[in-house]
Protein backbone atom coordinates (compact mmCIF):
# COMPACT_ATOMS: atom_id res chain seq x y z
CA UNK A 1 0.00 0.00 0.00
CA UNK A 2 1.41 3.40 -0.75
CA UNK A 3 1.06 5.68 2.47
CA UNK A 4 -1.32 8.93 2.68
CA UNK A 5 1.90 10.76 2.95
CA UNK A 6 3.92 9.74 -0.42
CA UNK A 7 0.58 10.26 -2.19
CA UNK A 8 0.13 13.51 -1.00
CA UNK A 9 4.09 14.56 -1.83
CA UNK A 10 3.63 13.33 -5.85
CA UNK A 11 0.64 14.84 -5.70
CA UNK A 12 2.52 18.25 -4.09
CA UNK A 13 5.30 17.41 -6.47
CA UNK A 14 2.82 17.43 -9.48
CA UNK A 15 1.95 20.41 -11.82
CA UNK A 16 -1.40 19.52 -13.29
CA UNK A 17 -1.12 22.12 -15.70
CA UNK A 18 2.25 21.34 -16.69
CA UNK A 19 1.35 17.49 -17.06
CA UNK A 20 -1.73 18.44 -19.60
CA UNK A 21 0.51 20.61 -21.59
CA UNK A 22 2.62 17.96 -22.35
CA UNK A 23 -0.48 16.90 -24.42
CA UNK A 24 -3.15 19.23 -24.67
CA UNK A 25 -2.81 22.98 -25.42
CA UNK A 26 -4.11 25.00 -23.04
CA UNK A 27 -5.54 28.60 -23.19
CA UNK A 28 -7.15 30.86 -20.19
CA UNK A 29 -10.08 31.88 -20.28
CA UNK A 30 -11.46 34.51 -17.78
CA UNK A 31 -8.96 35.31 -14.49
CA UNK A 32 -8.89 31.61 -12.98
CA UNK A 33 -9.16 28.54 -15.88
CA UNK A 34 -6.94 27.33 -18.94
CA UNK A 35 -9.33 25.56 -21.27
CA UNK A 36 -8.40 22.99 -24.18
CA UNK A 37 -9.77 20.45 -26.15
CA UNK A 38 -10.41 17.16 -24.40
CA UNK A 39 -7.65 14.55 -24.83
CA UNK A 40 -10.37 11.81 -23.59
CA UNK A 41 -13.11 12.20 -26.64
CA UNK A 42 -12.69 13.79 -29.98
CA UNK A 43 -14.00 17.82 -29.64
CA UNK A 44 -13.01 20.71 -32.20
CA UNK A 45 -14.24 23.29 -29.52
CA UNK A 46 -12.77 23.27 -26.14
CA UNK A 47 -14.53 21.62 -23.13
CA UNK A 48 -12.00 20.28 -21.39
CA UNK A 49 -11.05 23.26 -18.34
CA UNK A 50 -8.20 23.18 -15.20
CA UNK A 51 -8.18 25.55 -12.44
CA UNK A 52 -4.92 25.62 -11.55
CA UNK A 53 -5.66 26.83 -7.69
CA UNK A 54 -7.48 23.86 -6.85
CA UNK A 55 -5.65 21.82 -9.37
CA UNK A 56 -8.58 19.70 -10.57
CA UNK A 57 -9.83 19.43 -14.61
CA UNK A 58 -12.97 18.63 -15.97
CA UNK A 59 -14.32 17.87 -19.12
CA UNK A 60 -17.86 19.14 -20.00
CA UNK A 61 -18.17 17.23 -23.42
CA UNK A 62 -17.90 13.44 -21.63
CA UNK A 63 -17.99 14.07 -18.57
CA UNK A 64 -14.45 13.14 -17.21
CA UNK A 65 -12.88 15.07 -14.17
CA UNK A 66 -10.88 14.61 -11.44
CA UNK A 67 -6.92 15.67 -10.37
CA UNK A 68 -3.72 14.60 -11.48
CA UNK A 69 -4.08 11.21 -10.14
CA UNK A 70 -7.24 10.45 -12.19
CA UNK A 71 -6.21 12.27 -15.52
CA UNK A 72 -2.83 10.74 -15.43
CA UNK A 73 -4.96 7.20 -14.84
CA UNK A 74 -7.09 7.93 -17.97
CA UNK A 75 -4.24 9.20 -20.18
CA UNK A 76 -2.00 6.40 -19.67
CA UNK A 77 -4.60 3.31 -18.80
CA UNK A 78 -3.30 2.89 -15.19
CA UNK A 79 -5.02 1.71 -12.05
CA UNK A 80 -4.69 4.52 -9.36
CA UNK A 81 -1.64 2.88 -7.45
CA UNK A 82 0.08 2.72 -10.95
CA UNK A 83 -0.58 6.12 -11.61
CA UNK A 84 0.62 7.21 -8.32
CA UNK A 85 4.09 5.49 -9.12
CA UNK A 86 4.11 6.87 -12.93
CA UNK A 87 4.52 10.63 -11.08
CA UNK A 88 6.59 9.65 -8.54
CA UNK A 89 8.89 8.64 -10.99
CA UNK A 90 8.58 11.34 -13.11
CA UNK A 91 8.97 13.79 -10.52
CA UNK A 92 12.05 11.65 -8.98
CA UNK A 93 10.25 10.70 -5.80
CA UNK A 94 11.25 7.16 -4.28
CA UNK A 95 8.32 5.61 -2.53
CA UNK A 96 7.83 4.42 1.18
CA UNK A 97 6.73 1.14 -0.43
CA UNK A 98 9.74 0.49 -2.97
CA UNK A 99 12.28 0.84 0.03
CA UNK A 100 10.55 -1.52 2.16
CA UNK A 101 10.00 -3.62 -0.54
CA UNK A 102 13.44 -3.40 -0.85
CA UNK A 103 14.45 -4.01 2.73
CA UNK A 104 11.76 -7.68 2.69
CA UNK A 105 12.00 -8.57 -0.58
CA UNK A 106 14.15 -11.81 0.17
CA UNK A 107 11.80 -13.11 2.42
CA UNK A 108 8.62 -12.03 0.54
CA UNK A 109 9.91 -13.81 -2.79
CA UNK A 110 10.69 -16.64 -0.86
CA UNK A 111 6.92 -17.44 0.49
CA UNK A 112 5.80 -16.33 -3.29
CA UNK A 113 7.90 -19.38 -4.36
CA UNK A 114 6.61 -21.72 -1.63
CA UNK A 115 3.37 -20.54 -3.14
CA UNK A 116 4.49 -20.76 -6.95
CA UNK A 117 5.63 -24.07 -6.22
CA UNK A 118 2.82 -25.40 -4.38
CA UNK A 119 0.29 -24.11 -7.58
CA UNK A 120 2.33 -26.20 -10.00
CA UNK A 121 2.58 -29.27 -7.85
CA UNK A 122 -1.69 -29.22 -6.83
CA UNK A 123 -2.10 -28.06 -10.71
CA UNK A 124 0.09 -31.54 -11.91
CA UNK A 125 -1.65 -33.86 -9.53
CA UNK A 126 -5.05 -32.53 -10.81
CA UNK A 127 -4.39 -33.26 -14.64
CA UNK A 128 -1.88 -36.24 -13.99
CA UNK A 129 -2.26 -37.35 -10.60
CA UNK A 130 -3.26 -41.08 -9.95
CA UNK A 131 -6.44 -40.04 -7.52
CA UNK A 132 -8.86 -39.30 -10.27
CA UNK A 133 -11.67 -36.95 -7.69
CA UNK A 134 -10.46 -33.59 -8.54
CA UNK A 135 -10.43 -34.02 -12.35
CA UNK A 136 -14.16 -35.63 -11.87
CA UNK A 137 -15.58 -32.95 -9.52
CA UNK A 138 -14.32 -30.83 -12.58
CA UNK A 139 -15.96 -32.36 -15.02
CA UNK A 140 -19.30 -32.34 -12.77
CA UNK A 141 -18.83 -28.85 -13.29
CA UNK A 142 -17.88 -28.57 -16.79
CA UNK A 143 -14.55 -27.06 -16.64
CA UNK A 144 -12.07 -28.79 -19.16
CA UNK A 145 -8.99 -29.55 -19.28
CA UNK A 146 -8.22 -25.80 -21.25
CA UNK A 147 -9.80 -24.34 -18.29
CA UNK A 148 -8.33 -26.04 -15.52
CA UNK A 149 -4.96 -24.60 -17.39
CA UNK A 150 -6.37 -21.58 -17.86
CA UNK A 151 -7.17 -20.90 -14.11
CA UNK A 152 -3.96 -23.07 -12.72
CA UNK A 153 -6.48 -24.99 -10.92
CA UNK A 154 -5.23 -27.73 -9.02
CA UNK A 155 -5.97 -30.81 -6.65
CA UNK A 156 -4.95 -31.38 -2.75
CA UNK A 157 -4.68 -34.84 -1.73
CA UNK A 158 -3.35 -33.80 1.53
CA UNK A 159 -1.24 -36.86 3.61
CA UNK A 160 1.33 -34.96 3.68
CA UNK A 161 2.18 -34.69 0.01
CA UNK A 162 3.31 -31.16 -0.08
CA UNK A 163 4.92 -31.11 2.41
CA UNK A 164 7.27 -34.08 1.27
CA UNK A 165 7.00 -31.92 -1.98
CA UNK A 166 8.39 -28.86 -1.18
CA UNK A 167 10.79 -30.24 1.74
CA UNK A 168 12.25 -31.88 -1.56
CA UNK A 169 12.92 -28.61 -2.87
CA UNK A 170 14.82 -26.82 -0.38
CA UNK A 171 11.50 -25.45 1.03
CA UNK A 172 11.72 -24.68 5.15
CA UNK A 173 9.13 -25.48 7.30
CA UNK A 174 8.87 -21.92 8.66
CA UNK A 175 8.59 -21.18 4.95
CA UNK A 176 5.54 -23.51 4.74
CA UNK A 177 3.87 -22.59 7.66
CA UNK A 178 4.34 -18.80 6.77
CA UNK A 179 3.08 -19.04 3.39
CA UNK A 180 0.01 -20.93 5.02
CA UNK A 181 0.19 -23.97 2.96
CA UNK A 182 1.02 -26.19 6.18
CA UNK A 183 1.11 -25.98 10.08
CA UNK A 184 1.83 -27.59 13.10
CA UNK A 185 0.06 -30.41 14.27
CA UNK A 186 -0.40 -30.74 17.84
CA UNK A 187 2.13 -33.89 18.20
CA UNK A 188 4.44 -31.06 16.78
CA UNK A 189 4.66 -32.70 12.92
CA UNK A 190 4.11 -30.91 9.88
CA UNK A 191 0.49 -31.16 8.28
CA UNK A 192 -0.55 -30.13 4.90
CA UNK A 193 -3.05 -26.84 5.30
CA UNK A 194 -5.05 -28.09 2.16
CA UNK A 195 -7.02 -31.48 1.42
CA UNK A 196 -9.25 -33.41 -0.57
CA UNK A 197 -10.11 -30.12 -2.05
CA UNK A 198 -9.87 -28.49 -5.61
CA UNK A 199 -7.51 -25.63 -5.15
CA UNK A 200 -7.74 -21.87 -6.86
CA UNK A 201 -4.60 -19.99 -6.97
CA UNK A 202 -4.87 -16.36 -6.11
CA UNK A 203 -2.83 -14.36 -8.16
CA UNK A 204 -0.94 -10.59 -7.41
CA UNK A 205 -1.06 -7.91 -9.58
CA UNK A 206 2.30 -9.10 -11.31
CA UNK A 207 0.56 -12.35 -11.81
CA UNK A 208 2.10 -14.27 -9.17
CA UNK A 209 0.36 -16.84 -6.97
CA UNK A 210 0.47 -15.52 -3.32
CA UNK A 211 -2.46 -17.76 -1.61
CA UNK A 212 -5.32 -20.30 -2.52
CA UNK A 213 -8.82 -20.63 -2.30
CA UNK A 214 -10.01 -24.70 -1.82
CA UNK A 215 -13.06 -26.08 -2.85
CA UNK A 216 -13.65 -28.85 -0.50
CA UNK A 217 -14.49 -32.45 -2.93
CA UNK A 218 -16.88 -34.28 0.11
CA UNK A 219 -18.63 -31.50 2.13
CA UNK A 220 -19.29 -34.25 4.71
CA UNK A 221 -16.36 -35.31 6.01
CA UNK A 222 -15.31 -31.36 6.25
CA UNK A 223 -17.13 -28.47 8.04
CA UNK A 224 -15.66 -25.96 5.98
CA UNK A 225 -16.67 -25.98 1.96
CA UNK A 226 -14.20 -23.31 1.06
CA UNK A 227 -11.34 -23.17 2.98
CA UNK A 228 -8.81 -19.61 1.96
CA UNK A 229 -5.34 -18.48 2.75
CA UNK A 230 -5.08 -16.52 6.06
CA UNK A 231 -3.45 -13.79 5.88
CA UNK A 232 0.49 -13.61 5.28
CA UNK A 233 3.15 -11.42 4.66
CA UNK A 234 2.50 -11.75 0.89
CA UNK A 235 -1.39 -11.65 1.22
CA UNK A 236 -3.34 -9.23 3.08
CA UNK A 237 -7.25 -9.93 2.03
CA UNK A 238 -8.47 -6.58 3.05
CA UNK A 239 -5.96 -4.56 1.02
CA UNK A 240 -5.47 -6.57 -2.35
CA UNK A 241 -8.63 -7.72 -4.35
CA UNK A 242 -8.81 -11.74 -4.98
CA UNK A 243 -8.37 -12.22 -8.42
CA UNK A 244 -8.36 -15.42 -10.39
CA UNK A 245 -6.38 -15.26 -13.10
CA UNK A 246 -7.23 -16.39 -17.29
CA UNK A 247 -4.90 -16.55 -20.21
CA UNK A 248 -1.91 -18.08 -18.49
CA UNK A 249 -0.09 -21.53 -19.15
CA UNK A 250 0.81 -23.56 -15.95
CA UNK A 251 4.60 -22.17 -16.39
CA UNK A 252 5.14 -18.84 -14.85
CA UNK A 253 8.30 -18.48 -12.69
CA UNK A 254 7.92 -15.52 -9.55
CA UNK A 255 10.68 -13.60 -11.94
CA UNK A 256 9.08 -13.40 -15.20
CA UNK A 257 8.01 -9.97 -16.14
CA UNK A 258 5.89 -10.41 -19.09
CA UNK A 259 2.33 -11.24 -18.85
CA UNK A 260 0.27 -12.97 -21.78
CA UNK A 261 -3.11 -11.36 -22.70
CA UNK A 262 -4.78 -11.87 -19.61
CA UNK A 263 -7.83 -11.32 -18.51
CA UNK A 264 -8.72 -11.52 -14.58
CA UNK A 265 -11.69 -11.74 -13.56
CA UNK A 266 -13.46 -13.12 -9.98
CA UNK A 267 -17.37 -13.30 -9.44
CA UNK A 268 -18.50 -12.62 -5.80
CA UNK A 269 -21.56 -12.19 -4.29
CA UNK A 270 -20.66 -9.05 -2.52
CA UNK A 271 -23.82 -7.21 -0.52
CA UNK A 272 -26.42 -8.52 -3.29
CA UNK A 273 -24.35 -7.58 -6.14
CA UNK A 274 -21.74 -9.63 -8.65
CA UNK A 275 -18.26 -8.32 -8.68
CA UNK A 276 -15.90 -8.87 -11.69
CA UNK A 277 -12.50 -8.00 -12.00
CA UNK A 278 -11.27 -7.02 -15.28
CA UNK A 279 -7.69 -6.13 -16.43
CA UNK A 280 -7.42 -5.45 -19.98
CA UNK A 281 -4.56 -5.23 -22.08
CA UNK A 282 -4.11 -1.40 -22.36
CA UNK A 283 -1.03 0.52 -23.20
CA UNK A 284 1.62 -2.67 -23.73
CA UNK A 285 2.90 -2.56 -26.60
CA UNK A 286 5.69 -0.42 -26.19
CA UNK A 287 6.70 -0.74 -22.63
CA UNK A 288 9.52 -2.43 -21.21
CA UNK A 289 9.31 -5.12 -18.33
CA UNK A 290 9.05 -2.92 -15.51
CA UNK A 291 6.49 -1.01 -16.72
CA UNK A 292 4.59 -3.51 -18.47
CA UNK A 293 3.48 -4.77 -15.10
CA UNK A 294 2.06 -1.29 -14.04
CA UNK A 295 0.64 -0.81 -17.20
CA UNK A 296 -2.60 -2.63 -16.50
CA UNK A 297 -5.75 -1.08 -16.21
CA UNK A 298 -8.27 -2.18 -13.82
CA UNK A 299 -11.78 -1.81 -13.19
CA UNK A 300 -14.53 -3.41 -11.20
CA UNK A 301 -17.73 -4.16 -12.59
CA UNK A 302 -20.59 -5.04 -10.46
CA UNK A 303 -23.43 -7.05 -11.63
CA UNK A 304 -26.83 -6.74 -10.15
CA UNK A 305 -29.67 -8.44 -10.12
CA UNK A 306 -32.15 -6.53 -10.77
CA UNK A 307 -32.70 -2.80 -10.69
CA UNK A 308 -33.83 -2.27 -7.22
CA UNK A 309 -31.34 -4.93 -5.39
CA UNK A 310 -28.51 -3.11 -7.37
CA UNK A 311 -29.55 0.66 -6.28
CA UNK A 312 -29.23 -0.66 -2.92
CA UNK A 313 -26.39 -1.91 -3.73
CA UNK A 314 -24.71 0.51 -5.63
CA UNK A 315 -25.46 2.75 -3.06
CA UNK A 316 -23.62 1.19 -0.35
CA UNK A 317 -20.45 0.34 -3.20
CA UNK A 318 -19.95 4.44 -3.67
CA UNK A 319 -17.92 4.68 -0.15
CA UNK A 320 -15.79 1.78 -1.84
CA UNK A 321 -15.09 4.31 -5.41
CA UNK A 322 -11.75 5.25 -3.58
CA UNK A 323 -11.15 2.55 -1.23
CA UNK A 324 -10.21 0.43 -4.34
CA UNK A 325 -8.70 2.89 -6.04
CA UNK A 326 -10.54 1.30 -8.94
CA UNK A 327 -13.14 2.19 -11.86
CA UNK A 328 -16.19 0.76 -10.09
CA UNK A 329 -18.64 -0.02 -13.06
CA UNK A 330 -22.14 -1.86 -12.99
CA UNK A 331 -24.80 -3.65 -15.26
CA UNK A 332 -27.69 -4.99 -14.37
CA UNK A 333 -28.94 -8.51 -14.72
CA UNK A 334 -32.58 -8.94 -16.45
CA UNK A 335 -35.35 -10.80 -14.53
CA UNK A 336 -33.45 -11.28 -11.09
CA UNK A 337 -30.86 -13.37 -12.86
CA UNK A 338 -27.11 -14.35 -11.22
CA UNK A 339 -24.32 -14.64 -13.43
CA UNK A 340 -24.48 -17.89 -14.01
CA UNK A 341 -28.17 -17.90 -14.57
CA UNK A 342 -27.49 -15.48 -16.83
CA UNK A 343 -24.59 -17.27 -18.74
CA UNK A 344 -26.86 -20.24 -18.80
CA UNK A 345 -29.49 -18.87 -20.44
CA UNK A 346 -28.13 -16.42 -22.87
CA UNK A 347 -24.34 -17.49 -23.46
CA UNK A 348 -20.72 -16.06 -22.40
CA UNK A 349 -20.90 -13.73 -25.63
CA UNK A 350 -24.11 -12.04 -24.37
CA UNK A 351 -22.73 -11.73 -20.85
CA UNK A 352 -19.35 -9.87 -22.20
CA UNK A 353 -21.27 -7.57 -24.17
CA UNK A 354 -23.35 -6.78 -21.32
CA UNK A 355 -20.06 -6.45 -19.63
CA UNK A 356 -18.39 -3.87 -21.80
CA UNK A 357 -20.98 -1.78 -22.39
CA UNK A 358 -21.35 -1.28 -18.25
CA UNK A 359 -21.09 2.07 -16.88
CA UNK A 360 -19.56 3.75 -14.22
CA UNK A 361 -21.27 2.99 -10.75
CA UNK A 362 -21.53 6.79 -9.77
CA UNK A 363 -23.19 7.71 -13.15
CA UNK A 364 -25.75 4.51 -12.69
CA UNK A 365 -26.59 5.88 -9.15
CA UNK A 366 -27.27 9.62 -10.13
CA UNK A 367 -29.12 8.68 -12.91
CA UNK A 368 -31.71 6.99 -10.55
CA UNK A 369 -31.26 9.78 -8.23
CA UNK A 370 -32.49 12.06 -11.08
CA UNK A 371 -34.87 10.14 -11.99
CA UNK A 372 -36.58 9.92 -8.53
CA UNK A 373 -36.80 13.55 -9.19
CA UNK A 374 -38.76 15.47 -11.84
CA UNK A 375 -35.13 17.39 -13.05
CA UNK A 376 -37.54 19.17 -15.12
CA UNK A 377 -38.72 21.66 -12.71
CA UNK A 378 -36.16 23.62 -10.43
CA UNK A 379 -37.72 22.22 -7.06
CA UNK A 380 -37.22 18.28 -8.96
CA UNK A 381 -33.42 20.11 -9.63
CA UNK A 382 -32.57 20.92 -5.86
CA UNK A 383 -34.38 17.93 -4.45
CA UNK A 384 -31.87 15.58 -6.75
CA UNK A 385 -29.02 17.45 -5.61
CA UNK A 386 -29.91 17.43 -2.61
CA UNK A 387 -30.02 13.41 -2.86
CA UNK A 388 -26.70 13.34 -4.73
CA UNK A 389 -24.89 15.13 -1.87
CA UNK A 390 -26.24 13.02 0.64
CA UNK A 391 -25.08 10.24 -1.67
CA UNK A 392 -21.53 11.30 -2.06
CA UNK A 393 -21.37 12.11 1.97
CA UNK A 394 -19.18 9.14 2.48
CA UNK A 395 -16.70 10.84 0.01
CA UNK A 396 -16.93 13.72 1.57
CA UNK A 397 -12.57 14.24 2.66
CA UNK A 398 -11.79 12.59 -0.57
CA UNK A 399 -9.66 15.30 -3.06
CA UNK A 400 -12.39 13.88 -5.56
CA UNK A 401 -14.53 15.79 -4.43
CA UNK A 402 -14.95 19.20 -6.75
CA UNK A 403 -15.06 16.51 -9.24
CA UNK A 404 -18.24 15.16 -7.96
CA UNK A 405 -19.44 17.96 -7.47
CA UNK A 406 -19.03 19.14 -10.94
CA UNK A 407 -20.63 15.90 -12.57
CA UNK A 408 -23.97 16.58 -10.24
CA UNK A 409 -23.89 20.40 -11.94
CA UNK A 410 -23.06 18.97 -15.18
CA UNK A 411 -26.07 16.52 -14.79
CA UNK A 412 -28.23 18.81 -13.06
CA UNK A 413 -28.03 21.94 -15.33
CA UNK A 414 -27.08 24.00 -11.87
CA UNK A 415 -23.59 26.01 -11.22
CA UNK A 416 -21.27 24.66 -9.70
CA UNK A 417 -20.93 26.87 -7.14
CA UNK A 418 -24.53 26.48 -6.23
CA UNK A 419 -23.70 22.69 -5.69
CA UNK A 420 -20.21 23.69 -3.25
CA UNK A 421 -22.22 26.13 -1.33
CA UNK A 422 -25.12 23.38 -0.78
CA UNK A 423 -22.55 20.45 0.19
CA UNK A 424 -21.41 22.05 3.58
CA UNK A 425 -25.00 22.08 4.67
CA UNK A 426 -25.91 18.85 3.25
CA UNK A 427 -23.03 17.31 4.82
CA UNK A 428 -23.43 18.45 8.47
CA UNK A 429 -27.32 17.61 8.12
CA UNK A 430 -26.23 13.72 7.97
CA UNK A 431 -23.39 13.82 10.03
CA UNK A 432 -25.94 15.04 12.67
CA UNK A 433 -28.52 12.47 11.47
CA UNK A 434 -25.44 9.82 11.76
CA UNK A 435 -24.27 11.08 15.10
CA UNK A 436 -21.15 11.16 13.77
CA UNK A 437 -19.38 14.12 15.83
CA UNK A 438 -15.80 12.98 15.68
CA UNK A 439 -14.81 14.08 12.05
CA UNK A 440 -15.45 17.51 10.21
ZN1 LIG B 1 -13.98 15.08 -22.66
Amino acid sequence: MISDEDKNKVRDATDLVALVQETVELKPRGNTDLWGCCPFHGEKTPSFHIIPATQVWHCFGCGEGGDVFTYIMKREGLSFPESIRYLADRAGIELEEDRSFKRSGTKRNRLIEVCEETSEFYHTLLMRGKDARGREYCKGRELDADTCRKYRLGFAPGHGMLVRHLGSKGFTPQEMIDANVAFRSRNGGLVDRFFDRVMFPIMDEQGRCIAFGGRALDKEKTNAKYLNSSETPIFHKGQEPLRLQLGQGPHRGPQRGHRGGGLHQRHELLEGGHREHRRGPRHRAHRGPRQDAHALHQKIIYMFDGDAAGQKAARRAIQFIEKDDIDLRCVILPDGQDPDDFVRANGGDKLRELLDNSIPLMDFVFGKLEEESDISTPGGRAKAMKSALELIYPLRASYMIDGYYMQIADRLGLDVEMIRSNAGKVFREVQQREGDQSSP
